[in-house]
């Protein structure tokens, strides 16, 4: 078995070492003897998402979102809208989170208009939402306790055709007043948790995994591993925040 990952601009969108989620996915399908291979898309490649079998985004400030939309509007926003339809599982932090929805409308008044591959809209709050957070993940998520951190102005709404990813239990989550967290629709998880947000819960990590796997394979399982480190350090991070 193999999974293709594509990581879309790492060389753009890459915070608080968002990249070691795409490490994190790899390694624990290699410990199960599963290939994952990954393609970094920079800003100014071209190239369809069709062959990939999961597409990571990291997240970026308003002046890198700003910097990608004119190569957002060349033909990736197409592609991406395609892929996401198409079921492809996609991870997207924060600024590449908010990316996948229709705009993004800074404090400072500047309108991105983004891709609208998914129902959501962000707009800009003089308030920074900054810390430690938690949040529990709806059922078709994988139900699992999230721990992350989480540094936005833009305070996300849901549109009515697409589910959160979680309820907030500490923190601010997607705007800080409705509970909600992140994004689910088709195979796509938005989130606002940087940090890297997939070592530190790698429940989650493996609901994605699965989640790309069994759209390619029909059936498959993942053999458990030894996470009684990261799981110890997950719960007493949950503990304290
Ligand atoms: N620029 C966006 C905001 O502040 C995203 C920030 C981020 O990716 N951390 O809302």
């Amino acid at each position: 078995m193999e999974l293709k990952i594509c990581h879309m601009y790492p060389d753009v969108l890459n915070l608080y070492g968002d990249r070691g989620n795409v490490l994190c996915m790899q390694r624990r399908l290699q410990w199960r003897g599963i290939d994952a291979a990954v393609t970094k898309l920079p800003i100014g490649s071209a190239g369809s998402l069709a062959g990939y079998d999961l597409v990571f985004i990291g997240g970026g400030q308003d002046f890198e979102q700003q910097v990608l939309l004119e190569d957002l509007h060349r033909g990736k926003d197409r592609e991406i809208r395609a892929a996401v339809e198409d079921g492809i599982p996609f991870l997207t932090i924060c600024g590449g989170y908010q990316m996948l929805g229709h705009y993004y409308e800074t404090y400072d008044g500047k309108r991105c208009d983004f891709i609208g591959a998914v129902d959501l809209v962000t707009i800009g709050s003089k308030k920074r939402m900054i810390g430690n957070y938690k949040f529990r993940c709806g059922q078709e998520s994988g139900g699992s306790l999230v721990v992350g951190f989480e540094n936005h102005s833009g305070m996300t709404r849901l549109g009515s055709s697409v589910k959160p990813l979680g309820t907030v239990l500490a923190g601010y989550g997607n705007n800080g007043e409705d509970g909600t967290e992140g994004v689910r629709y088709q195979n796509v998880f938005g989130t606002y948790s940087h940090g890297p947000l997939l070592p530190k819960n790698p429940e989650l990590c493996d609901h994605i995994l699965l989640t790309a796997l069994q759209r390619k394979y029909g059936r498959a399982e993942l053999q458990p591993l030894d996470d009684a480190a990261e799981i110890a350090a997950h719960d007493e991070v949950a503990a304290r925040i």
